[in-house]
């Protein structure tokens, strides 16, 4: 698991909006993509290209505000010749998929020539997940529940021998809890410090409870606001006092393995 981004819309200098990518034995997936998603991954080291699906967990627009750029980039090879790779792009999210992508994009007098010019629908998939049944991408299985934060999702991915967890934005939920329940890896947003928190977000109090029923072998804190600069040692040790799991406070260009 490569870090892209672990922050908000708020820049700092260790964090910026949220994606993750996972690398697994056949697939490249990335959870979320916001701003900045692509260039980090070039930057650290990582082929665009290769990405197998993209899951979104909303659409604010620190989860989603790249995908634009990677339909575009989709359609040139490597070197930047027009040249549309054969693989497909898949793209899954929550209700209001289509609907976000073609109000973009169709008819649109500005972004209109991605499908006039590009044809991005010719190697766009878009799957919008609705909590009843599992997705399969290659060898991966996954599935969502919905969340209480604008129409967001939750996803569980089960790798071969591994599972994993991703809260996306959200309020302490128990849908989310059951379905990360025992997993190897919790992502887990903490948009804020107790007593500080904003919008329907969790907080290092609700994250404990989080943390207390899903029992994950190891968590990753992500989507940290800037308040939380500086003071990640005290959050890792007030997770630390209560469980028994590994802790990592995610920040951008971060490497986890599992
Ligand atoms: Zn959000
Ligand atoms: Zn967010």
């Amino acid at each position: 698991m490569k870090v892209l981004g672990s922050g908000s819309i708020v820049p700092t200098r260790q964090r910026f909006c949220s994606s993750i990518y996972l690398r697994g034995a056949s697939q490249e997936l990335l959870l979320d993509i916001g701003p900045g998603t692509i260039q980090k991954m070039v930057r650290y080291g990582l082929d665009p290209h290769s990405i197998s699906g993209v899951l979104i967990s909303h659409y604010h627009v620190d989860h989603v505000a790249e995908l634009l750029p990677l339909i575009k980039m989709w359609a040139y090879d490597r070197d930047g010749r027009p040249a549309r790779s054969q693989r497909g792009l898949v793209i899954i999210g929550p209700k209001g998929l289509r609907e976000l992508v073609r109000s973009l994009i169709d008819g649109s007098r500005y972004f209109g020539y991605l499908d006039s010019t590009m044809n991005y629908k010719k190697y766009t998939s878009l799957v919008e997940v609705s909590g009843d049944e599992a997705i399969e991408l290659g060898d991966v299985r996954v599935k969502a529940v919905g969340v209480r934060h604008y129409d967001g999702v939750a996803y569980r991915l089960t790798f071969p021998g591994r599972s994993l967890a991703y809260s996306g934005d959200t309020v302490v939920d128990e849908g989310m809890i059951k379905l990360a329940e025992g997993v190897d890896v919790l992502i887990h947003e903490c948009s804020f410090p107790s007593g500080s928190s904003v919008g329907l977000h969790t907080d290092d109090e609700g994250l404990s409870l989080v943390v207390e029923r899903v029992r994950p072998k190891l968590l990753v804190v992500t989507h940290l606001y800037p308040a939380w600069e500086g003071r990640e040692v005290s959050l890792a040790s007030k997770i630390l006092e209560r469980h028994r799991c590994r802790v990592v406070i995610a920040s951008d260009g971060l490497t986890i393995r599992f």
